[in-house]
């Protein structure tokens, strides 16, 4: 029987999202902090060889499925060697990477080649202006361009991440679910969470809802029909259009609650388990790990981590100062 790790609420956790870098080619409104992202030394981010460390240990627990994120993890220099590693080296069921999809033109094929098949791409809006007021980049060919590429290579599944902005992006529902007929991709809607939300709006748009976004679509391409939730399914509720090659998800962390489901924790780019996203504890790893300790004593430390792992999520998310950029999705 493999390891599992359970926390003190029952649940198992077997993921563990990375975050490998705090940088990012892009500054979208609802997730990069106004002031900028302060430059953080190279020396407090965590090496490969620690990241690696660290996803041993915590395979050796019972983590099953490691996504990669940041910042923008294309960015970091090695990071195609970094997945090669991660999936030739730990025995992990599942290896899955996040990113705004503008190196996937360049970068889809050496990835795919250094083993990873699952990709999410965050993509807002099919309008060129939009996507320049939202991520401040002009390079809304170039994600489509990648999730092309990702398409002509092979990547399955490819999941397209849109997060739902007021006023901003509700045109562009129908349009993106309309892309799942032809092409087998999901796309999934995800409520815009209030992170570091003391900026006012239009810095911090307000999301819509879940049900909204269902029922745009339903006006458009008639009654969509739920699927069954797959075994290691994040937290999206899945639909279909009737025919469609691809699926439409809907994520609600705002109107909906998923804690009790909540399998996974995340490790930051600074060395820190966070084991809620959407609560403000964070353990730091990095010192710990700095500090020599042998492999059984780093297995004791992420084990704490899970343990310290809330029931449900952090009241009031408002007060969660830190960007989304910094723990990784
Ligand atoms: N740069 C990569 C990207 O954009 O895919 C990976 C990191 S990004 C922080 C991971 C995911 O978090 C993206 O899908 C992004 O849309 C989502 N995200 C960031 N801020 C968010 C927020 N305030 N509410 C909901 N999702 C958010
Ligand atoms: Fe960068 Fe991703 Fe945050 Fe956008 S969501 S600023 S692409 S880290």
């Amino acid at each position: 029987m493999p390891p599992k790790l359970i926390d003190l609420h029952g649940r198992t956790i077997d993921y563990l999202r990375v975050s490998i870098t705090d940088l990012c080619n892009f500054r979208c409104i609802y997730c990069r902090p106004t002031e900028g992202v302060p430059l953080v030394p190279h020396s407090d981010i965590l090496r490969y060889e620690e990241i690696l460390r660290i996803v041993i240990a915590a395979r050796n627990l019972g983590i099953r499925k490691v996504r990669v994120t940041g910042g923008e993890p294309l960015v970091r220099r090695g990071v195609v060697d970094f997945i090669s590693r991660l999936n030739s080296e730990i025995d992990l069921e599942d290896v899955a990477l996040t990113t705004n999809g503008s190196r996937l033109p360049e970068m889809a094929k050496g990835l795919y080649q250094a083993g990873l098949k699952r990709v999410n791409i965050s993509l807002d809006t099919l309008r060129r202006d939009c996507f320049h007021s939202i991520t401040g980049a002009d390079e809304l060919d170039r994600v489509l361009k990648g999730i092309d590429e990702c398409l002509e290579i092979g990547f399955d599944p490819i999941k397209i991440n849109v997060v739902l902005l007021k006023g901003i992006n509700e045109s562009d529902i129908a349009d993106f679910a309309g892309l799942t007929i032809e092409k087998p991709i999901d796309i999934r809607f995800i409520e815009r969470m209030p992170f570091g939300a003391e900026v006012p709006p239009p810095n911090s748009p307000a999301s819509f809802s879940a049900l909204q976004t269902l029922k745009i679509i339903e006006r458009v391409f008639g009654e969509l029909r739920p699927m069954e939730r797959a075994e290691m399914a994040g937290p999206a509720t899945m639909f279909k259009i009737d025919g469609a090659k691809g699926k439409i998800g809907v994520i609600d962390p705002v109107s909906g609650h998923f804690c009790g489901t909540c399998n996974r924790i995340r490790l930051t780019a600074r060395g820190s388990l966070r084991p809620c996203l959407l609560s403000p504890t964070e353990i730091d790893m990095k010192s710990f790990l700095r500090a020599a300790p042998n492999d059984r004593e780093i297995e004791a430390y992420i084990k704490a981590a899970v343990l310290a792992k809330p029931a449900s999520r952090f009241s009031n998310i408002n007060k969660i100062s830190v960007g989304m950029n910094s723990i990784g999705g």
